[in-house]
């Protein structure tokens, strides 16, 4: 069992309180390294979500000022930069990444709440310049209503910080469900919050427990008016169907299927050691992670053996171990489907350049699958059509920008893209045209808090991060103010 100074209540946390299912039943929380039981945590229900969502509910009426609310999201990036050790370790043993990414993690989410408190003036009211009607108009940035956030297992804490920054920005009191696999981390905070915070009660719930009665207890009720959801395009299809009777405003983060497109005259190392550290971030288990690597024919020899003389030293190992640079995958399922599209690829004629089939998994955790680098794959290829979320470098060769542009939006999946050229020209050519709202230029960097990052067609909808990511719960309401002392004269 865990033991940490974050997590004395093992428990769900409600209006305030620290709470317990109705009927008592619990759920394990297991070390995807070495299956050991971490915690057993509150399965909740339908009943109790409802509780949360009218305790949230309940803190609307109030919403506090902008100054109150800045405080909040100073005191919070302090509190996690504070613990960021403590809360990295919990993150490890829950989710399996190795300790020093973790604690980047930890400061990654941070820096949403800085952020957040730093641009604030944003939700200000503004008076408009114009006078149209003899009225003057005022627009105010009011929160959208309760709100539900639902978080997955591969950033336990950095996907609630995108969310959790905006919401409190927003001044709107939210109800958060994280993944059953990874809620540790989360429920690690929400101790910060109650112990160094004065948010009233109900202005951040967590429920824990099965996804489908929670999901559906957030996703039917009238009081919740935004969800925000990050997790699989599966699950995100199902929220679009369930909120048509409510019309309510869905944000969506769903999967990606990200090209990393090499031409022969990019500066193959910095390329090689940017796809590195792109795609094992979190064993690559990442939407941002580049998934089909398109190399300009003439580099393929020179950079396939680059990738693999790079891939081969990386360390796979318990995130907690000295050294370590990639974890285990989440679970047996995640390591099946990595494993399935490494043999369909080799099977279908792609050459392995390093690694071999690791062979099943015999049980559930220790799913540790070695860095693994395939060439001569193709469109037809299951790893170029489904997101691998795992560490398969699959290489595929490209004739020219047209056929690079062609195969790159190849995707039903529009989220993050990646190019590497010497040629600047040809980069503000053809970025325009990569149907991906985030293109790393010769850098295979992901989101910050800074910028907005979403998605286009199946990979969701909606911002998170910038000021964009700010106005994901807010409703603004405009108010003409007529003068009737000015028409009289
Ligand atoms: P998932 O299975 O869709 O689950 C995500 C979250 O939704 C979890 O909390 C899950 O709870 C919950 N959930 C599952 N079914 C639900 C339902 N019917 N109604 C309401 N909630 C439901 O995804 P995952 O496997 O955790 O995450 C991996 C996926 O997330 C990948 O596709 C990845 O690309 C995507 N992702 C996208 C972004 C982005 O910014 N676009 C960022 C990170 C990850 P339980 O865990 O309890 O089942």
């Amino acid at each position: 069992m865990i033991d940490s100074p974050l997590l004395p209540e093992p428990r769900a946390y409600i209006a305030g309180d620290w709470v317990d299912a109705d009927d008592g039943t619990t759920f394990g929380v297991t070390n995807p390294a070495n299956g050991e039981l971490l915690a057993n945590l509150p399965a909740l229900g339908p009943q109790e979500t409802g509780r949360a969502v009218a305790a949230a509910q309940a803190a609307l009426p109030s919403p506090p000022d902008l100054a109150t609310r800045r405080r909040w999201l100073q005191a919070i990036d302090t509190a996690l930069r504070d613990n960021q050790a403590e809360l990295g370790r919990i993150l490890t043993l829950e989710h399996g990444k190795p300790h020093a990414e973790a604690q980047g993690e930890v400061r990654y989410a941070a820096g949403f709440f800085a952020y957040a408190a730093e641009h604030l003036d944003v939700l200000q009211p503004r008076i408009l310049a114009e006078q149209p009607r003899d009225c003057t108009w005022t627009v105010y940035p009011r929160p959208a209503g309760a709100v539900a956030l639902v978080t997955p297992w591969n950033f336990p804490i950095g996907m609630l910080a995108k969310k959790l920054s905006a919401s409190l920005a927003a001044g709107a009191p939210a109800v958060a469900k994280p993944s059953s696999k990874t809620p540790l981390t989360m429920l690690a905070l929400l101790t910060l919050l109650d112990r160094e915070l004065d948010l009233p009660a109900g202005m951040v719930n967590l429920v824990t427990g099965a996804a489908e009665p929670i999901g559906d207890a957030l996703l039917t009720d009238r009081r919740i008016r935004v969800l925000s959801f990050t997790g699989s395009t599966a699950v995100g299809q199902e929220l679009i169907r369930g909120s048509a009777e409510d019309c309510k405003r869905l944000t969506l983060e769903l999967g990606g299927n990200a090209p990393l497109i090499v031409f022969a005259d990019a500066d193959l190392d910095w390329a090689a050691d940017q796809l590195i550290a792109n795609k094992f971030r979190g064993s690559g288990q990442t939407c941002v992670c580049a998934n089909r690597i398109l190399v300009e024919e003439p580099a393929m020899d020179a950079f396939a053996e680059k990738v693999a003389e790079r891939a081969g030293r990386l360390q796979v190992g318990d995130g907690m171990a000295e050294g370590v640079d990639l974890g285990p995958l989440i679970d047996r399922r995640g390591y099946d489907k990595v494993r399935r599209h490494y043999l369909d690829a080799v099977e279908q004629g792609a050459t392995p350049v390093l690694g071999e089939d690791p062979g099943p998994l015999e049980q559930d955790y220790g799913a540790f699958f070695p860095p693994t680098v395939v060439r001569g794959v193709g469109p037809e290829m299951a790893c170029w059509q489904e997101e691998t979320f795992g560490p398969l470098v699959p290489l595929a060769p490209f004739r020219g920008e047209a056929e690079a542009l062609e195969m790159a939006n190849d995707a039903e999946l529009g989220l993050a893209a990646y190019l590497f050229t010497g040629d600047d020209a040809r980069a503000e050519r053809l970025i325009p045209h990569l149907a991906f709202p985030h293109v790393g230029w010769n850098t295979g960097s992901g989101p910050t808090p800074e910028a907005p990052f979403g998605g286009t067609k199946r990979s969701g909808y909606g911002r998170e991060g910038g000021l964009e990511g700010l106005l994901e719960f807010v409703e603004t309401q405009t108010v003409p103010r007529g003068h009737p002392e000015r028409a009289r004269g």
